[in-house]
């Protein structure tokens, strides 16, 4: 068994070669503590450990979860997140939200910041990382998720400065707990997409990824209608957006208050980051 037979593995099952040699790395660093210098200095590794590698490929490749579920651990932003069948995994582009929104209360020098829907807790931890003087509070229906949320946010030691609520969107949120930024990255597939999602996605916790209306809406509307009851005067309301939602989500966004809204496109060209002011 050689490593080139891991990545065959990924690769028989359908997995594209690149992604099945990124696989193959954190597959051989996680379960047999063996790093890509050690590859690179032709470093042997000895059977049981490369048999276990192999296992956890093979069910990789048989079941198709998400290979972050297999580990139990996700990149975002430089970090390894807790991630378990209960969270959604933290996608790339979610790094533009984290960053614009650094900018945003950097500028602004604010100290409140709310994560609705926060999941893994990916954005509220990261923002408590990137900004040291600010709370960040993550907020989310799922029990489960907030389990994941707090254990990211011990191991990210931000004892106090990233905290969690269990509440159903603004159930929980008291009108006087001001916040200078709301910051959501919702679901936002509309259910008919379901039918055509990749198998891998569909590890992932349905109530993380669709809603219930037909243009994968409701969350904006819910958010936004409610989100100036608990912002400062001057504060903002973020969101990450689905692909073709930008349009639908400003009226949203502008019927509720908003203006000077501002939309920040990812690295595909597609409309990601959509934010706004409420005075
Ligand atoms: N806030 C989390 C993330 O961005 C979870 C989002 C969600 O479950 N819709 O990854």
């Amino acid at each position: 068994m050689l490593i080139q037979d891991i990545e065959k593995i990924l690769t028989d099952s359908g997995i594209e070669p690149n992604e099945a040699r990124v696989e193959t790395k954190l597959l051989l660093e996680h379960f047999a503590g063996f790093s890509i210098s050690d590859i690179i200095m032709g470093k042997k590794l000895d059977d049981s450990k490369l048999e276990l590698v192999a296992q956890k490929a093979r069910y990789r490749a048989k079941t198709r979860q998400p290979i972050q579920y297999i580990i139990g651990l996700a990149d975002f932003m430089g970090e390894k997140f807790i991630v378990n069948s209960s969270v959604l995994i933290p996608r790339d582009e979610t790094e533009l939200l984290v960053r614009q929104a650094t900018e945003i209360i950097k500028e602004n020098n604010f100290k409140n910041i709310m994560d609705m829907a926060t999941g893994s807790g990916c954005i509220a931890c990261m923002l408590a990382k990137l900004n040291p003087n600010i709370h960040a509070m993550g907020v989310d229906i799922s029990t489960e998720a907030l389990h994941v949320a707090i254990s990211n946010m011990e191991k990210l030691s931000l004892f106090n400065r990233a905290t969690f609520r269990k509440s159903d969107v603004f159930s929980k949120i008291r009108e006087d707990e001001k916040f200078d930024m709301i910051v959501s990255n919702p679901p936002y597939i509309p259910p008919s997409a379901k039918t055509n999602i990749q198998k891998e996605v569909s590890f992932e916790p349905d109530m993380a990824l669709y809603t219930n209306d037909a243009k994968g809406l409701e969350f904006y509307e819910k958010i936004s209608e409610n989100a100036s009851k608990y912002l400062n005067n001057g504060g903002y309301l973020m969101f990450e957006l689905g692909i073709d939602q930008s349009i639908d989500v400003a009226i949203i966004m502008k019927n509720s208050g908003f203006s000077d809204i501002k939309i920040l496109k990812d690295l595909a060209g597609i409309d990601r980051v959509i934010w706004g002011k409420f005075n």
